[in-house]
């Protein structure tokens, strides 16, 4: 799930005009930024199954970035540095840095939707979860696709941005999903997991930027 964790981003900077779009994005999407920094650096594993190209599921040991309690833990260290980031800022309050909080902890529970039992609540010897939605792949992008109207509905029902900015969202939106939508149907298997780590980095990296400057208006 890529395009969902935007969507649930703009939904939840709907609730505060003030917080930047990208940042929020970037703070639903951290835990894959984790995940794959991990991956290069060899502390969580994926692996690419031989029969990816019907399933287009990788399969993933990261405890440290997509267990429960670490979620929570990213969770509170995300809201942390919120809390530093907006000290001294004229009308950030601490629901403000509830919410970068609750974007970070969104995905865990997006990914809990999606992703076949292997979320570890602990450590990855302890139980893990997921309902596994992606075995059935075009509910699972219908309701991604869900996510991403109603997040973007959301964000842009009650915002200042001009008509333009929000033509251009709503197609960045639309492009992010389109994007996952090939990703999980039709494009071949990565060539390495260093690659797929290092790509799907600097996806993220583009996608976030972008994010806050088409929404970013809608603060002021
Ligand atoms: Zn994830």
């Amino acid at each position: 799930m890529f395009a969902g964790h935007v969507g649930a981003a703009l939904a939840i900077g709907s609730a505060d005009r003030r917080l930047n779009a990208g940042g929020l994005a970037f703070a639903a999407l951290f835990l894959d930024f984790i995940l794959w920094v991990f991956v290069l650096l060899g502390w969580e594993s994926v692996t690419i199954p031989a029969d990816f190209a019907n399933t287009h599921q990788p399969q993933f040991t990261f405890p440290y970035s997509h267990g429960l309690l670490a979620s929570l833990i990213w969770s509170f260290l995300a809201g942390v540095a919120a809390l530093l980031w907006y000290a001294g800022k004229r009308g950030r309050s601490l629901s403000s840095v509830a919410l970068v909080a609750l974007a970070v902890f969104s995905h865990w529970w997006f990914d809990a939707l999606v992703h076949v039992p292997e979320l570890p609540l602990v450590a990855d010897g302890s139980p893990k979860v997921g309902l596994g939605l992606w075995q059935n792949m075009p509910v699972a992008l219908a309701i991604e696709a869900l996510i991403v109207i109603v997040g973007l509905a959301f964000f842009l029902i009650g915002s200042r941005l001009s008509l333009a900015r929000r033509l251009w969202l709503g197609s960045l939106a639309l492009a992010i999903l389109v994007f996952t939508v090939v990703g999980m149907t039709v494009a071949p298997p990565p060539p390495s997991t260093v690659v797929m780590a290092a790509s799907s980095l600097v996806t993220i990296l583009l996608v976030c930027p972008l994010v806050g400057w088409l929404g970013g208006i809608a603060a002021t």
